[in-house]
């Protein structure tokens, strides 16, 4: 992943040509982003198991929701992750949030195109070919509940330093967990089902909340 294209997704740019001032604040906070980040990440695989229509695994994790059922139909296995960039990243943001917004804003999109860069480099490092997409709680019908027991299973607290405050924020921030079908047909992600479709401010950017780089 290409993340200055993805920072530039993120921000909503379409193609429209950058100033070299535009060029140089971009490239600096992508810089600062990269620095200050320190990756982590945990994961798990599982066997899939079927009954009539319902799935599970051998873990403490409820998967039986419509969207995910369907993410994991061609699948034998899933793959569940975790991905963080670490305190000090979370630090610079608040920093900013305080002195300069503008710096904010595109160092939150450079963050989000990190952290899905690590979750895809982790991905890449796995001996599996094919992969659905990855489906993250609060999207569809999957309840952002369910990143309750993911951080259990996995053990975020104590191998990567994430936790979940009681409204469900993960701290730090910018943070992933990821569920993922692993083999059977690839299948990408839309905005198609998604319980914010209409309320979307990604969409109304012209642009969308994952990444676009297959
Ligand atoms: S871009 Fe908006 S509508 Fe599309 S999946 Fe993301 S949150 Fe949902």
């Amino acid at each position: 992943m290409d993340i200055k294209k993805e920072t530039l997704h993120y921000l909503g740019y379409t193609g429209q040509r950058l100033s070299e001032e535009e060029n140089r604040r971009i490239d600096a906070a992508i810089s600062e982003v990269c620095e200050a980040a320190c990756p982590g990440t945990v994961h798990r695989v599982f066997p899939i198991s079927r009954d009539e229509k319902r799935i599970s695994i051998p873990a403490d994790l409820d998967l039986n929701y419509s969207d995910l059922i369907s993410l994991l139909s061609d699948s034998d296995e899933v793959l569940v992750l975790a991905a963080t960039l670490g305190l000090e990243l979370d630090r610079r943001l608040r920093y900013y949030a305080r002195t300069d917004a503008s710096r904010l804003v595109i160092m939150d999109a450079a963050a989000s195109a990190l952290v899905e860069r690590v979750c895809d480099d982790l991905q890449k490092a796995l001996p599996f070919e094919k992969y659905t997409f990855r489906f993250s709680p609060g999207y569809g019908d999957v309840p952002l509940l369910l990143q309750k027991q993911i951080v259990r299973v996995l053990e975020t607290q104590k191998r990567i330093g994430l936790t979940l405050t009681r409204s469900l924020l993960m701290v730090p921030q910018k943070s992933i967990t990821g569920i993922v079908g692993i083999g059977g047909a690839s299948k990408k992600k839309s905005c198609e089902g998604c319980a914010l479709f209409d309320t979307c401010e990604f969409r109304k950017r012209g642009t969308v909340c994952y990444a676009t780089n297959g």
